[in-house]
Parts: C-alpha cells; structure tokens; sequence
C-alpha cells in the first residue's frame, strides 16, 4: 500500500477514535468514579489531537490539501472500492482504473480517497 494511503487511512481512525473519547468524556463529566481511568478522556483526546496534526502535516502537500477539504465535509475522506464500487457515493469507479494501492487515488464522482479491497 502507498504509505500516504496508509498515513490517510490512520489519520482516519485516529479521528473516529477521537469523536468517541470526546463523547464519552461527555459522558462521564459527572462520574465520581472517573479516576479509575489511567488517562482522563479529556487528556486522550488532546494526546491524539497532537497525533493527528502531527501526521497531516507529515503529508505531500498536494494530497493534504485534498485531504483537508474533504475531511471538512466529510468523516470519511477515505472509502474502500469494493466490487467496482465506491463506498462514498456509491457509484461505479471506471472500469479502467488500475486496481492497485501502490498510487494515491481518488473517487471521480465524490473525491474521496478510495483503496481497492476487491
Ligand atoms: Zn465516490
């Protein structure tokens, strides 16, 4: 896999584990039993914050700047293609596209980032 695509995909995640720790120190802010915690959620969240600038800014610029805008409008700026399929907007990726990882891609109807799966 493309290590940008691979940086994309983490940063993903890194996101989505970060809107569960903020909802869940949401819900524990009353909690009296919040100390059995090693790490407050509030402080994990900051912890992956730092994690995810540190990793955007780690990539090219000209995937970045594609990355950011779409990470604005969406929570899910890479999709995986399956069976020809883009899970972003699912319509159907050219049949032409190479299936292959190694290059940095993206959908042509939607712009996410898309990786082959099938
Ligand atoms: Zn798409």
């Amino acid at each position: 896999m493309h290590p940008q695509l691979e940086i994309l995909l983490e940063l993903q995640d890194l996101k989505a584990q970060k809107r569960e720790l903020e909802e869940a120190a949401e819900e524990h802010v009353h909690d009296i039993e919040k100390k059995v915690f090693q790490v407050q959620p509030e402080d994990a969240v900051a912890h992956l914050e730092a994690k995810i600038e540190e990793m955007e800014n780690s990539l090219d610029p000209e995937i970045e700047g594609r990355y950011r805008r779409i990470a604005d409008r969406s929570a899910r700026p890479v999709v995986p293609v399956l069976n020809g399929i883009c899970y972003g907007c699912f319509m159907a990726v050219p049949t032409a596209m190479t299936r292959t990882n190694e290059q940095i891609r993206w959908c042509e109807h939607c712009g996410s980032f898309i990786y082959f799966v099938d």
